[in-house]
């Protein structure tokens, strides 16, 4: 059971995740997928670390790690720490994996400090979070929340093979979890997490509070007019789809620019037939807009909605706008989010507050208990690439607000 100071507990956590990084499906690269042979080995790997720190260690029904400090008894309180295991395609070191490790670090740095918490904690390993394998994400922390279907069982992944096969293969009783809590005996959930993006960096601070995660809205929307000959159609004769999209796209990024912290993305756009020759007959776009509010997001749609039409009718084009997926914003606790803040000020002198754009495990763990994040800072936000990095130092601050938390929760719990 080892004991260590913060600087050794954080050297320990960064070599831990190089090791980890190495654990993958595909030669050369970091790729770990639902149930993959990699996550097996992942699983192993972790497991016996979280032994190392004196931990209970098993897996729920779905391949979530789970330990835990002491067993669950009544009266005695759980705080639940974690991310997910799972990676995408050729994916960095630290993008789930630190949100796992880093809570081991802080258990034994206060284990070298001879302090034992008046609380229960589980350090969870989720089993899927980036939706590689079935298209679909959050199946891990669906599992660990009850809140798994039926309809997610017989999800696919390309080679045909359904989330029940897979469990089944691997031993799991492929059978929909119940929630592995009662809300009543938790604290809260933390989840450490790399930005993915470039505020910290700017702003030149190690970490900050995630206040909000924003809420997504996805759909397709699709300008048809008439292809017609580039050559033999008089400008004022056409009805040039293309020329249209490209109108709402200006639209969507004027209207978004002025009204932070709204994001709105054209990232894909399509035209038919596609010819250099040819005026184009119809434009197929992708739209993407985000807010850590939900009354934002859904008025930017309704103004993007009205916008789409009003190009439509002035250039005499078709238009349509289908909704693929809508998520609700998640207020990050109010409370847990304070005590975080403090442990930031504390140990970094100021704190910022800043929306996550991304989706995290503690979207779906926000159903179960109240959640709070602590987003460290990584270069150029840039992740889901192998040249993800966050530096030592940061990990080592990172590491110290963990340990002043959980001190803080400590203190405020047996009081
Ligand atoms: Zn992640």
């Amino acid at each position: 059971m080892p004991t260590s100071s913060l600087a050794q507990a954080a050297a320990a956590l960064s070599r831990r995740l190089d090791a980890l990084s190495k654990v993958s499906d595909d030669a050369g690269a970091t790729t770990r997928t639902f149930l993959s042979p990699a996550m097996r080995r992942a699983n192993a790997l972790v497991g016996g670390w979280m032994r190392e720190s004196g931990l209970d260690v098993r897996e729920d029904a779905v391949g979530n790690l789970i330990g835990r400090t002491q067993p669950q008894s009544a009266g005695v309180k759980t705080l639940l720490l974690g991310s997910h295991l799972d990676t995408v395609k050729d994916a960095g070191r630290f993008d789930g994996t630190l949100g796992v490790l880093l809570p081991l670090a802080a258990l034994d740095v206060l284990r070298g400090r001879g302090l034992s918490l008046p609380f229960a904690v589980e350090v969870l390993g989720f089993s899927e979070e980036e939706g590689v394998r079935f298209s679909s994400a959050y199946l891990g922390s669906k599992g660990y929340t009850g809140r798994l279907r039926k309809s997610d069982l017989t999800l696919s992944d390309p080679e045909g093979v359904t989330v029940a096969e897979a469990l089944k293969v691997l031993g799991f009783p492929a059978a929909l979890p119940a929630a592995a809590h009662a809300p009543s005996d938790l604290l809260g959930y933390l989840e450490v997490h790399i930005e993915q993006g470039p505020v910290l960096e700017d702003r030149g601070l190690p970490a900050g509070v995630v206040s909000a995660i924003a809420g997504q809205t996805r759909g397709k929307v699709v300008f048809t007019g008439e292809a017609g000959h580039a050559g033999a159609t008089p400008m004022g004769l056409r009805r040039d789809a293309l020329a249209g999209a490209a109108e709402f796209i200006m639209e969507v990024e004027a209207y978004a620019r002025t009204r932070t912290p709204l994001v709105a993305t054209v990232g894909r756009i399509a035209a038919h037939p596609g010819a250099s020759n040819v005026i184009a007959g119809s434009a197929e776009l992708t739209l993407d807009v985000r807010h850590p509010a939900d009354a934002p997001r859904r008025a930017a749609l309704r103004h993007l909605l009205g916008a789409g039409r009003s190009i439509a009718r002035r250039r005499r084009l078709g238009f349509s706008l289908a909704i693929t997926q809508d998520n609700g914003a998640v207020a990050c606790s109010r409370e847990l989010s304070a005590l975080l803040g403090e442990s930031v000020r504390a140990r970094q002198g100021s704190t910022l507050s800043l929306p996550s754009g991304a989706g995290h495990d503690a979207v779906i763990v926000s159903s179960l208990t109240p959640v709070a994040m602590l987003f460290v800072r990584c270069r150029r936000g840039l992740s889901h690439h192998p040249d993800e990095f966050v530096k030592k130092s940061d990990l080592k601050a990172a590491l110290g607000i963990v340990v002043d938390f959980l001190e803080r929760l400590a203190a405020r719990t047996s009081a």
